[in-house]
Formats: C-alpha cells, sequence, structure tokens
C-alpha cells in the first residue's frame, strides 16, 4: 500500500492553516520541517507530567526522564543502526556535533601542515569549524570540486588524499542542490588511505534509510529539527573507539566522573561528550519523531518523494527561463532554481504572498554559489506531507511572478 498522503497531513496541525487567506504551502522543508501531533502530545506531556532533570535524581520523576532520555538514544541507535547505543551522543544540532568534532578530534590528532578534505558543497556548518580547526593548528583546507550537474569529481578527490590528511568531512544530501552524494564511496577511497570520514547527514536523514555500518562512516551528524523532531537537539554519531580516544570538548556537569582542585576524570562514553543539562525534552521529542517516521516506512516515502520531485522537475522544466541548479542523477527532492534576471528574493516575496513559502538566498553555501557564479537561488524543498496540488500552485506562482516582475 502507498502511503496516505491526506491522513499524514492531518498528523501535522501546522498545515491546515491559511496564510494571507491561502492554503499554506510549505516547501521550506530543506531548512526545517513541520511537526506531527505524537511530537507535539509528547513535549506537552513531558512540560506538563513528566518533567525533571535527567542522571542525577534519586526520585520518581528524574528516574523516568533519564529513562525516557536513555531510550530515545536506543531509538537512534536502532534508526541509523549504530552498533552500542554510547555510539550515540546528544548535541545541539548538525552544526553542534561537526564543531564537536572539529574541536576534539581536531585538538588531538590535527597538526602543522595536516590536511582537512572538504567538499564544493558543504553548508557552511561543515566548512567553517573545520577553517577555525585550521586556523587554531595551521592546518590546511582542501576542497573537492564538483561539475556542473551538481556532482563531486570523485578523481579530483582521490588526488586530494595523501599522507597529511587528517579527516574527510562531507555532506550525505546536499542542502542547496539535493544531490546525494556517493557517501559510501567516499568513505571506501578515504578508509583505503587510512582517513576517517564525518558524514553530514542533514539533509539525508529524513528521506532514506541510514545505516552507519553500511556505509562504515566514522562520524554521521544530523539534527532532530530537520526530521520532525523538535529544535536544538542533534547527534553525533561516532565509532566506539574513535570517541572513546577522543578528549571532551566542553567541561561541566555530567562529563566528569571525579572532580577535584587537583584533577579531574571524565565520565564514561556517551556522558563525557554531554556536558551540562543536555536538552532532553527535546532529545525525547527526537525519539518520538523516529518513531513516528518508523511507522510510516521509510522506503515509501522514498519512493513518493521521488515520484513528487520527479513530477516537479518536469513542470518546472517547462516554465521559459527557469534554470534548475542541481540536476544530479541521485538526488533527493530539493528544486533550487532561478527565473531569468528576476532576484531570488523577490519571487520569493511573491509566492509568500500566495500563501507558498520557499527559501531564497545562498542556504549557507556561499562557496557553492560562487562555484556557480549566482548570488542564490529560489529553493523549493519538498517532503512527503506535500502534495502534486502543490506542485501545480508553485509552478502557477512561479508563472505569475514571472509574470510580474520581467
Ligand atoms: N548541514 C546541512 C547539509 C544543512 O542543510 C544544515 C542546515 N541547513 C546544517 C548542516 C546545519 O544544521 P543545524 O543548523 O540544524 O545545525
Amino acid at each position: 500500500m502507498s502511503l496516505d498522503i491526506q491522513k499524514i497531513r492531518s498528523d501535522f496541525p501546522v498545515l491546515s492553516q491559511t496564510v494571507y487567506g491561502k492554503p499554506l504551502v510549505y516547501f521550506d522543508n530543506g531548512a526545517t520541517t513541520q511537526k506531527p501531533r505524537v511530537v507535539i502530545d509528547k513535549l506537552t506531556k513531558l512540560y506538563t507530567e513528566q518533567y525533571s532533570s535527567i542522571h542525577r535524581g534519586v526520585h520518581f520523576l528524574s528516574e523516568q526522564a533519564t529513562e525516557m532520555y536513555e531510550n530515545a538514544r536506543k531509538t537512534v541507535q536502532t534508526y541509523i543502526n549504530a552498533e552500542y547505543s554510547q555510539e550515540i551522543i546528544f548535541t545541539s544540532g548538525a552544526t553542534g556535533s561537526i564543531n564537536a568534532v572539529a574541536f576534539s578530534f581536531g585538538e588531538k590528532y590535527v597538526k602543522e601542515n595536516d590536511e582537512i578534505i572538504v567538499s564544493g558543497m558543504e553548508h557552511h556548518s561543515n566548512i567553517v569549524p573545520w577553517q577555525m580547526l585550521c586556523e587554531r593548528k595551521k592546518a590546511k583546507l582542501k576542497v573537492i570540486p564538483l561539475n556542473d550537474t551538481g556532482e563531486l569529481i570523485i578523481e579530483e578527490y582521490k588526488k586530494l588524499l595523501n599522507p597529511r590528511t587528517k579527516i574527510v568531512a562531507v555532506n550525505h544530501v546536499s542542502n542547496a542542490l539535493g544531490t546525494i552524494n556517493p557517501v559510501k564511496e567516499i568513505i571506501e577511497i578515504a578508509h583505503a588511505a587510512n582517513v576517517p570520514v564525518l558524514i553530514d547527514g542533514a539533509q539525508a536523514i529524513q528521506h532514506m534509510k541510514v545505516d552507519v555500518k553500511e556505509l562504515d562512516c566514522d562520524f554521521y551528524v544530523f539534527s532532530g529539527h530537520k526530521v520532525y523532531g523538535p529544535t536544538g537537539i542533534g547527534v553525533l554519531y561516532g565509532k566506539q573507539k574513535l570517541l572513546y580516544n577522543m578528549p571532551p570538548y566542553q567541561g561541566g556537569g555530567d562529563m566528569v566522573d571525579c572532580v577535584t582542585f587537583e584533577q579531574t576524570t571524565y565520565n564514561e562514553l556517551p556522558f563525557k561528550f554531554e556536558a551540562g543539562t543536555s536538552n532532553f525534552v527535546s532529545a525525547i521529542g527526537l525519539g518520538t519523531a523516529l518513531d513516528y517516521l518508523n511507522s510510516l516506512n521509510l522506503e515509501k516515502i522514498a519512493s513518493y518523494e521521488h515520484e513528487i520531485l520527479e513530477y516537479a522537475t518536469k513542470k518546472l522544466q517547462k516554465i521559459e527561463g527557469l534554470r534548475i541548479y542541481g540536476n544530479a542523477r541521485q538526488k533527493i527532492a530539493i528544486l533550487s532554481f532561478l527565473v531569468d534576471n528576476i532576484h531570488p528574493y523577490d519571487m520569493g516575496m511573491i509566492l509568500d504572498k500566495m500563501g507558498i513559502a520557499v527559501r531564497t538566498g545562498t542556504h549557507c553555501t556561499q562557496p557553492l554559489m560562487d562555484r556557480f557564479e549566482i548570488e542564490g537561488t529560489i529553493r523549493a524543498s519538498i517532503v512527503f506531507y506535500n502534495t502534486f496540488e502543490e506542485i501545480d500552485k508553485l509552478a502557477e506562482g512561479i508563472l505569475r511572478a514571472k509574470t510580474m516582475l520581467s
């Protein structure tokens, strides 16, 4: 049986509203996804009945919250097929996770003249932490180039790897182009050179089955808010052996074993990397979101989203003067485009007045925009609660905006 989209839409209360008197058409899912009722209800219940700080309490509420938090960790573990639950570290988001690795792994293993490889289609969050590390350590950042369709050039990547390379950090899916990168191949190539790989899965986890064991990635990161969960929570998966040998990057409560003024010893994994009161409410909410996705079936989601991408691509390609950026063979349902000489912001403003929410600008990928010699794009990022009728509305909206602005 295929997905019942109307039923699914009724799970997301926000979708039934109108904006400027028009039914909301939400195509800003790449920035953040809407929340299903089960997640909202779980958060309400947590704050109204079940709230108490985790880990340090002996009383009922604290123990209950601790159990729910640790269960959420296990849900994430199962969701990405990690070997051990202590390989799942809760952070503030994908950005928080990447910074954690850049600080902790970087502090220990990166030295002067070492090299770090990223790709030309990274989000700023997977560029700047490495740049900052390079500055601290006098190391160098190397960049895998991409071709005009928006695919990484693997032959060029191979040439970048050398004995000075300390880590490769690439995204699984590009937030600006929709490209699904061949991460398994990228990882195999790096491993043949004994280099660990961090995969930024911020735009992949909500669209496809991710299996960290199958990928054999060393680190995998994502944000809760892009996978139908709450804001302020993210995941850092790391292979146990690597995490075990990495120093903590933040000090404080919960990450310690024993503290004296002379010396502090650290807690075991995963707590060594979770300093302070963690965002346990959002972590539990993330667990609920992943349970919800499991109940829908990720394969059905991926297949529906692929169908809608094909429909939308064909529909938009018919619009004269519309250019799509990101035409990779393997894509998720993201359409980044420009129309004639119209500024993305102007197009976005007009679509907004029709109730259509898109994102405009650089999408936090300025170097990628420079690669295509553009200032930015209009981005419609589509998920399973979007409909074919909404794609028709988008196409009509673009045509109307084009008439008004050309
Ligand atoms: N990487 C990618 C590919 C992203 O799309 C984003 C968010 N747009 C991030 C990292 C950063 O995510 P967050 O802001 O949730 O930390």
